[in-house]
C-alpha cells in the first residue's frame, strides 16, 4: 500500500515560516492500495485532509474515513475536504462508538453545526454515511482493520492497525501510556492493546508530541514521548516508526534536533507532511 502523510501536527494547526519543512496541518494519513494512485482509506480528518483532494486526480473521493477520536485536530478539516464535499462523492465516516444510546451524527453535530459552523455533517454534498465502531476487527474498502481502545484524555480514543494482506500500518496518533503507569522506562506502560496494535507492523505511526524530559510537566495533556514510540516499536517488532503529531510550537529546527537524536535508529523517521511511504 502507499501511505501519504497529509498532516503531521498535533493539537492545532501550525502555519508559519518556522514550520514549513515538516508542515503545519493537523493529523491526516491517506492509504492507497497497491497499484492504485488514488487513496480509498483516510485516517483522521485534521486540516491535512484538505491536501487529499489533490491526490484524487480531479475526481471525487470514493472511500472511507476512520477517525481515531473526535478532538478538533482530527476533525476540523472535514468540511474543507473538497474531494469529499461534492455531489459525486461516496464517503463512509467511522468514529469510535461513544456509548449506549449515543448517536454518531448527533455527537459530530455538537462540533459541526450552527452557531459553531455554518453546516452540519449530513449537509456535506455527496453520498455520506456516519457510523460508530467498536473495538475488534472489520473490513473496509478492501483493508482489514483492527481497532483497539487506548488511553488518551477527554473522549474515547482508538488506535488502528490496517492491513491489505501484504503490509500493515499501525496508527496511534494520540496516546497517553503514562495514564497506566510509568512503565519500565518511565515513559509509560507498554500495555497489551498498544503491543497488539503494533505487533510486527511494517510501519508504526505514533504520537510523539513530547520528548521524555517534557513528560513530567506535560503528560497530563494526554500525549506520549518520542522515546516511548520508539520503545513500543522495538518491543512489538514494528519494522519502521514514524514520529507523528508534533507539538504545535515545535519548529523545523527543533524537529531536526529530535531526528538527529534518534538518527542511530535507522528505522525511525520524523514524519513530514510531504512524506510518502510504500509498504
Ligand atoms: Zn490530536
Ligand atoms: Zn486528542
Amino acid at each position: 500500500m502507499k501511505v501519504h502523510f497529509l498532516g503531521v501536527r498535533g493539537s492545532t494547526a501550525a502555519p508559519g515560516i518556522e514550520f514549513v519543512r515538516y508542515g503545519g496541518h493537523t493529523s491526516c494519513v491517506a492509504l492507497a492500495h497497491d497499484g492504485e494512485e488514488v487513496p480509498s482509506l483516510i485516517l483522521d480528518a485534521g486540516t491535512g485532509i484538505r491536501r487529499c483532494s489533490r491526490l484524487l486526480a480531479g475526481g471525487a473521493f470514493q472511500g472511507a474515513i476512520l477517525l481515531s477520536h473526535l478532538h478538533w485536530d482530527h476533525f476540523h478539516g472535514l468540511p474543507f475536504f473538497f474531494g469529499g464535499d461534492r455531489p459525486d462523492s461516496r464517503v463512509s465516516l467511522h468514529v469510535p462508538d461513544q456509548g449506549p444510546g449515543v448517536e454518531v451524527l448527533a455527537t459530530l453535530e455538537r462540533a459541526m453545526s450552527p452557531p459553531h459552523f455554518p453546516i452540519r455533517p449530513d449537509q456535506l454534498r455527496g453520498d455520506w454515511s456516519f457510523s460508530g465502531i467498536s473495538p475488534g476487527t472489520f473490513e473496509v474498502e478492501g483493508f482489514s482493520v483492527l481497532a483497539a481502545e487506548i488511553p488518551h484524555k477527554g473522549g474515547r480514543t482508538f488506535g488502528y492497525r490496517v492491513s491489505d494482506g501484504h503490509a500493515s500500518i499501525t496508527y496511534m496518533p494520540d496516546h497517553c501510556p503514562t495514564n497506566l503507569g510509568p512503565g519500565p522506562d518511565g515513559w509509560g506502560e507498554y500495555h497489551q492493546s498498544a503491543l497488539d496494535l503494533a505487533a510486527n507492523s511494517d510501519l508504526l505511526v505514533h504520537d510523539s508530541q513530547l520528548v521524555a524530559p517534557e513528560l513530567a510537566a506535560e503528560a497530563s495533556f494526554g500525549h506520549a514521548a518520542a522515546e516511548y514510540a520508539i520503545g513500543l516499536g522495538r518491543r512489538a517488532g514494528a519494522r519502521q516508526v514514524a514520529l507523528f503529531h508534533h507539538k504545535p510550537d515545535r519548529t523545523d529546527d527543533q524537529l531536526d534536533e529530535i531526528g538527529a537524536r534518534f538518527a542511530r535508529e535507522s528505522s525511525v523517521e520524523v514524519a513530514t507532511e510531504s512524506m510518502v511511504l510504500v509498504l
